[in-house]
């Protein structure tokens, strides 16, 4: 906090009362001519944005990322070029579905995002402490969402519009295994994993391109609520996950994650059983095993959380040399979605705020629209190409060409092994989790699936159940159980 100031309007002109109106003799009515009494209504009229439809209830943190292991094999994004090099970066975390006042220990993804400040402009790899996601086609989100939100009449959350939607959407299945086992309740966001999610591209000095999946493995371990203390804290302390963020990266316990990468190389991709731009889909780490790459540290809590958290604009279409898109349908999806969702909701100039603004040059033809406070290019040419700034675009920024598998226009792209929704929750079932896991898993979803109600109850509930049982019998069969579904019934 700085020293002692003077309390001006927005305009500077030193205010005497702050806390008293001009009226008419002591207890008359209000004069018009006080100005700033409107100008201090008017301010707080207006101080909300419009809130994000997703991810609305977030904390976030400054820190760096630090290169420990060469990768420039596959890429040479600045970013990677040595180990030791450190990029600052700015992380926002999130849950999903709930409004900004939400509780942060509802079952629910959690966002995690990060901007890194490269020298090649920001990079935003902004994904979720989940590897998979629900869907695999952007056109399916704007329904997606609406079941995650409020009934249109009730103005409830509505377990029938969720399951009623992931029953009639398998591909969700993975998802909303992950979601329903512990960890859909993490505690807070330190002891979580982060994901990229999509599959990217990687470019080296060679052009050769490689695709890779970004993984960001908590060094806190991992550590979940069970379902019971989850729903205790949503009363006793909604906010346990900004306050835990906060007071840890106070006290100067600094959270870190170990990013790790997967590596697919063209024949693989092509070869690989199940689509690798497939969002509902992990790459086995057997198969694709997971390399190091450095560390991040969140180890700054911005001083005003309004401008830095509420005011982040992440965007998957900020990518840097060295790093690429690949055909992820939802990837493509996204790169339109974000920016678009910022102009909306921040403004046109949203990039010129401190937490979103590169911190090397800029230089672009763009000008005016709402609130250009960053000089607008003063007096330079607003066109290009002119003859006077000596501007230039960068060759060696050229974007590497790939091919493409088909040139046909089509809707669908669905084979056999698209859509196998279910080898993959069945592994995580069976194989990954332990016991303990597994019963924590299948009570969360007989929890959630009892909320089913209404006329279409049972369809809906047969209708998931035979989802849960091609994952796995047993957890088919336990769920069944729980629900007082008789198997016998079921099977015909
Ligand atoms: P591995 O045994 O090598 O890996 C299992 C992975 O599952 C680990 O990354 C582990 O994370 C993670 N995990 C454990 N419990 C859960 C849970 N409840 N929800 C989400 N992730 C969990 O096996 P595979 O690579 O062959 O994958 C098997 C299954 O594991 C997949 O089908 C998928 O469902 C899941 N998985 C796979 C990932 C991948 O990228 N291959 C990533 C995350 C999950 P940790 O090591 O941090 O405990």
């Amino acid at each position: 906090m700085s020293g002692k100031k003077k309390i001006t309007t927005n305009s500077g002109c030193p205010v005497n009362h702050y806390q008293d109106s001009q009226s008419v003799g002591s207890r008359g009515p209000l004069l018009l001519q006080d100005f700033f009494l409107h100008e201090k209504l008017a301010q707080f009229n207006r101080e909300r944005i419009p809130e994000r439809i997703v991810h609305a209830k977030g904390s976030g943190a400054y820190g760096k990322f630090t290169v420990t292991h060469d990768i420039s094999k596959y890429t040479r994004a600045k970013v990677f070029s040595k180990i030791g090099k450190e990029t600052k970066i700015f992380v926002r975390f999130s849950t999903v579905g709930g409004e900004k006042g939400s509780a942060d220990t509802e079952r629910d993804p959690r966002g995690f995002a990060v901007k890194f400040y490269t020298e090649d402009g920001n990079w935003d790899l902004v994904g979720n402490n989940t590897p998979v996601f629900f869907i695999k086609d952007p056109k399916k989100f704007p329904d997606f969402i609406h079941t995650q939100k409020r009934d249109p009449k009730s103005n409830c959350k509505s377990p029938t519009m969720m399951w009623d939607y992931w029953s009639l959407n398998p591909e969700s299945l993975h998802q909303v295994l992950i979601l329903m086992s512990d960890r859909g309740t993490p505690n807070g966001y330190r002891f979580m994993n982060g994901y990229g999610s999509h599959t990217f591209s990687l470019v080296n000095k060679n052009n050769e391109r490689f695709y890779v999946k970004f993984h960001y493995k908590t060094m806190q371990g991992i550590k979940s609520f069970t379902d019971g203390e989850a729903s205790d804290l949503k009363g006793k302390d909604p906010d346990y996950a900004q306050r835990d963020l906060v007071n840890s990266i106070e006290k100067g316990a600094f959270p870190k994650y170990a990013l790790k990468i997967q590596i697919m190389d063209l024949k693989q991709a092509r070869e690989f059983k199940w689509n690798p731009f497939d969002l509902t889909k992990v790459w086995p780490h057997k198969d694709f095993p997971l390399m190091d790459v450095g560390v991040l540290e969140l180890n700054q809590i911005p001083d005003n959380y309004f401008q830095d958290v509420e005011q982040a604009a992440f965007a998957p279409a900020n990518l840097v040399d060295g790093i690429g898109f690949s055909p992820d349908k939802m990837l493509q999806g996204r790169i339109l979605a974000y920016p678009d969702a910022h102009r909306y909701r921040i403004g046109v100039n949203f990039e010129s705020l401190p937490v979103n603004k590169c911190p090397y040059a800029t230089t672009n033809y763009h000008r005016d629209g709402a609130m250009r406070f960053d000089g607008n290019g003063g007096d330079s040419p607003n066109y290009y190409p002119n003859s006077f700034d000596g501007n230039y675009e960068d060759e060696k920024y050229k974007g590497q060409p790939y091919e493409l598998d088909s040139n046909e226009v089509a809707y669908f792209d669905r084979n056999e092994n698209d859509d196998d929704h279910y080898s993959q929750p069945g592994k995580l079932f069976d194989e990954v989790m332990t016991e303990q896991e597994q019963k924590n898993t299948i009570n969360n979803i007989i929890g959630a699936m009892s909320g089913i109600s209404g006329v279409k109850k049972d369809e809906i509930i047969n209708r998931q159940l035979c989802h849960w049982f091609r994952a796995s019998k047993k957890l088919g069969t336990e769920i069944a159980k729980g629900l007082g579904v008789n198997i016998d019934d079921f099977k015909k």
